[in-house]
């Protein structure tokens, strides 16, 4: 059985123990987690006895090469996707239908309760979601060349620093080198900020240059194959100030005791709190504000988090990002980020650019 057909066999399992008799999947990345199918614009109906693929004319061809096999129902020219989920829901006289209550929107679930007033509704969330964040070998590999991608795009990118490269001119410039090592893009638009724009946790590429700093903060990642890859790295483009010194080691630190935390059974906001401690203890609780990291795959985020509130257990094949940091409005913002792999007896960090101060400085 290939593993798309293994994913909806353990999707099936989870839907039965909901209140459904089918799931109508309306997110594309859990219809591509799903099929293996890598366009839009088609649902995915999943029943206790098989399932079904609604799309449009457009993407037969793609369909049947990428998931050959999967029974599709493809909607001529102008008939609108609340036409075919109505006539196959009725066609598989279905009763109580679980819909994505995350990715529906609210105009089609009262369309589809106007046409099928008999039919009910069941809200569901998380489903799929909940497989996706558990990573089988294929999806490993996937992530792996994701960040060895990211990697040596980063390389070339960092040997070529100068200080009159703008933080534009260096995103792009490492845009164009993850495409040229494979990447179908960068997972999200790269952050190249120097100095001060470093305190601002989404900062966009501007005209201010290396040079005008001690710091710059670059986070980047692949989009390999569909699955992607994160990481953040501060470089010192200056002179190491005693300041920056001591605020790197925080960082570190609290970074290096949340990774050790990382094995299958261990809540993700004890992860959290191993990093948040660290900070604290050092009198800069409040400005680490965001949580500790983030599952990612097919997406740059998804499940699961790690943040202080999480109570999911990690479990073997979760992949998670490691990103604390600190950030003083005015001065810059140090995060340090690596992807971490959940192992049966711990944890593999994926990602191996150099951290340590020695490793970080630049020119
Ligand atoms: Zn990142
Ligand atoms: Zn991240």
């Amino acid at each position: 059985m290939d593993h798309h057909a293994a994913r909806r066999d353990k999707l099936r399992r989870a839907v039965k123990k909901t209140e459904a008799e089918a799931l109508l999947v309306t997110n594309f990345t859990n219809v591509t987690y799903l099929t293996g199918f890598t366009g839009d614009d088609s649902y995915l109906l999943v029943r206790p006895d098989g399932e079904l693929i609604l799309t449009d004319g457009r993407y037969t061809t793609q369909l049947e090469e990428e998931c050959p096999g999967l029974e599709l129902s493809a909607r001529r020219p102008g008939v609108p996707m609340l036409d075919a989920v109505v006539k196959v829901v009725k066609r598989a006289k279905i009763r109580r239908l679980g819909i994505e209550a995350d990715s529906m929107t609210v105009a089609l679930r009262d369309k589809i309760a106007e046409k099928l007033p008999k039919l009910e509704l069941v809200p569901t969330s998380g489903l799929v979601e909940e497989l996706r964040a558990k990573k089988d070998r294929w999806e490993v590999a996937r992530i792996r060349e994701a960040v060895r991608v990211a990697e040596r795009a980063f390389a070339v990118v960092r040997a070529a620093l100068r200080p009159e490269m703008t933080e534009k001119f260096v995103a792009d410039e490492l845009e164009h080198q993850l495409r040229l090592f494979g990447a179908r893009s960068s997972s999200f638009p790269n952050i190249v900020a120097v100095g001060p724009r470093a305190a601002l946790p989404h900062a966009v590429p501007g005209e201010r240059t290396l040079g005008e700093s001690e710091l710059v903060l670059i986070d980047w990642g692949a989009d390999a194959g569909q699955y992607k890859s994160d990481l953040t790295r501060v470089l010192v483009t200056g002179r190491i100030s005693p300041k920056f010194r001591r605020f790197y080691k925080i960082v570190l630190e609290a970074q290096t005791r949340a990774i050790a935390a990382i094995r299958p059974g261990v809540e993700a906001q004890k992860v959290d709190e191993e990093a948040r401690r660290v900070i604290a203890d050092a009198g800069y609780g409040r400005r680490f504000g965001h949580g500790l990291g983030h599952g990612i795959g097919l997406e740059v985020h998804e499940a699961p988090r790690l943040s202080a509130k999480s109570t999911t257990v990690l479990e073997p094949g979760m992949v998670v990002t490691v990103e604390p940091g600190v950030y003083f409005p005015g001065w810059g913002g140090i995060r340090i980020e690596d992807d971490v792999l959940v192992t049966r007896d711990g944890h593999e960090v994926l990602t191996h650019v150099g951290k340590q101060l020695s490793e970080i400085t630049v020119g």
